[in-house]
């Protein structure tokens, strides 16, 4: 697959998720604004609803003890205006409740009026003052509420447990039923009474919900029940819960096309790396595979074998190229093992210094040919570790081989191997060159697969990205640890640790 399809792909899977994931928030939105305000309007109504329960408590209130003072001032008037007729007694027409009024059948029965008295001119006369009694009662109500009604105490006209009744009843009929914290609060915004923890309630953002009482009190002296709702969110929140799945889905979705993009690009480097490799190992092949043959041909002349000194020079191609020839072998050998050497690990006993002390023995001629110097300064105390040799070899080796690699064309490589106990458990080992060093940005990504800094001008450096990215694995796998220090332009240390074999 071409880069520029992974990418066209990665776009509109991108736009899709990314739209499905827009629709579903504005989805949400919305119903959390639409069960607020639904919200909202059922706790105003039931609000409106027990300020009218108040308002209609306070006008029986009123009514009650204006009967009963009606009742105080008639009772002569009953024995002498009257006579035998108990029309004015309780049967008048209010009942215990003060609530409902009507005149007593009990007043108008034929057994109570004597015939002669029954006639019609007495009724209207009884139905006039009935009413003229119930008029200037009502008026009179009317006017206590007026005048009176504000000047009684809040905590009386509005009883908290009658408050609390009334909101809960209103709420559930209003189909709400959840806890609630209530205040009743003076227009000076102190409060004249609230429950235990309402103030509580109040203390991160809640919402109050406000409703007057008693509107028709003097102008500045209205009282407001204001009304919180502790558990509100959590209700809010178990209307929107269906979606919480949906919104997984699309995650998981997200999470999945990624990890696929992901894979697609890992697999298109991976097969750029494949086809560079080929490449470079082609020629890293045909040159000692070229020179090889040239030695032959020289052999295969009869004026050759007859000088020694001619022989010898094509023995000593001979023997170099094979050996340049053995040295990439090994490098497609190791890139090979790479994925599957925890299978192949023979782990043993091994002189961690009698290893490093041959590899730099090797390396010796390499250096001196740039003109350099390597030394070795092995100071640790018994240095057994428990690694696979070969692999353990690979590692030193290729560390070497690096520091070479990426030496300063204009400095004489200096390359400094050392081994110490940094305590009686473990031993470290680090390999130290005087080569161009490393960006610090880089330096935290040397060790992942295929990573490669770029080398600027310098055509000749050949890599895969494969050599410290083995490293660090082995040295992992023998349960040690591998840091790299470094400066751009002074050089590059890297320090292995390993646990001593006790
Ligand atoms: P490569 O095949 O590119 O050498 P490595 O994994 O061995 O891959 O190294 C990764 C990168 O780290 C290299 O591209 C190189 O830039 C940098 N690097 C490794 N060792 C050294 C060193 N001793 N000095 C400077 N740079 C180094």
């Amino acid at each position: 697959m071409k880069k520029s399809t992974i990418w066209i792909l990665t776009a509109v899977m991108a736009i899709a998720v990314l739209g499905l994931l827009f629709v579903q928030i504005m989805y949400m939105e919305n119903m959390i604004k639409m069960r607020n305000e639904q919200f909202y309007e059922v706790v105003m109504r039931s609000l409106y609803n027990v300020a009218t329960n108040l308002e209609r408590d306070e006008t029986k209130y009123f009514l009650d003890q204006d009967l009963n003072e009606a009742q105080k001032s008639f009772a002569p008037l009953k024995n002498s205006a009257i006579g035998d007729n108990d029309f004015m007694s309780n049967d008048f027409g209010v009942d215990s409740t003060g609530s409902s009024f009507g005149a007593g059948n009990k007043a108008f029965s034929g057994s109570n009026l004597g015939s002669g008295l029954n006639s019609s001119m007495n009724r209207q006369e009884i139905l006039k003052k009935q009413y003229m009694y119930q008029k200037s009662l009502l008026n009179e109500v009317v006017l206590s509420i007026l005048n009176h009604a504000s000047d009684r105490p809040i905590k009386e006209r509005a009883d908290s447990s009658i408050v609390s009744l009334y909101i809960n009843q209103e709420l559930q009929s209003n189909g709400l039923n959840m806890p609630f914290e209530f205040a009743i609060q003076y227009p000076s915004r102190n409060f004249a009474y609230c429950t235990d923890g309402y103030e509580a309630s109040c203390e991160d953002k809640c919402e109050i919900y406000s409703q007057i009482l008693f509107p028709n009190d003097p102008n500045g002296n209205n009282k407001t029940l204001n009304v919180t709702f502790p558990t509100k969110s959590d209700y809010i929140f178990s209307s929107i819960k269906f979606m919480l799945p949906s919104f997984a889905f699309t995650f998981i979705l997200m999470a999945v096309f990624t990890y696929t993009i992901i894979l697609a690009f890992r697999q298109k480097k991976l097969s750029e790396i494949k086809n560079d490799f080929i490449n470079n190992m082609t020629h890293e092949f045909k040159t000692p595979i070229s020179s090889i043959s040239l030695a032959a041909q020289m052999l295969n002349d009869p004026a050759v074998a007859k000088s020694p000194v001619l022989l010898k020079q094509a023995a000593t191609v001979i023997t170099d190229e094979t050996k340049r020839l053995r040295f990439q072998v090994e490098k497609v050998l190791q890139m090979s093992m790479f994925d599957r050497t925890s299978a192949t690990m023979k782990l043993q006993e091994v002189d961690a210094d009698a290893v490093i002390y041959n590899v730099v023995n090797t390396f010796k001629l390499k250096v001196e040919k740039f003109g350099g110097t390597i030394t070795a300064d092995l100071q640790s105390d018994d240095p057994i570790v428990n690694v696979d040799e070969m692999h353990f070899t690979n590692v030193i080796f290729n560390l070497l081989d690096n520091a070479i690699k990426y030496r300063r064309e204009d400095v004489a490589p200096q390359l400094k191997v050392a081994s110490y106990n940094p305590d009686d458990d473990h031993i470290t080992i680090t390999v130290e060159d005087n080569g161009i060093g490393i960006k610090r940005e880089d330096l935290k990504k040397i060790f992942e697969k295929f990573y490669r800094v770029s080398t600027g001008n310098r055509h000749d450096v050949k890599g895969f990205g494969l050599g410290l990215a083995y490293v660090h694995k082995m040295i992992t796998l023998f349960d040690g640890s591998i840091k790299a220090e470094s400066e751009v332009g002074k050089g590059s240390k890297f320090i292995i640790t390993l646990p001593l074999l006790k």
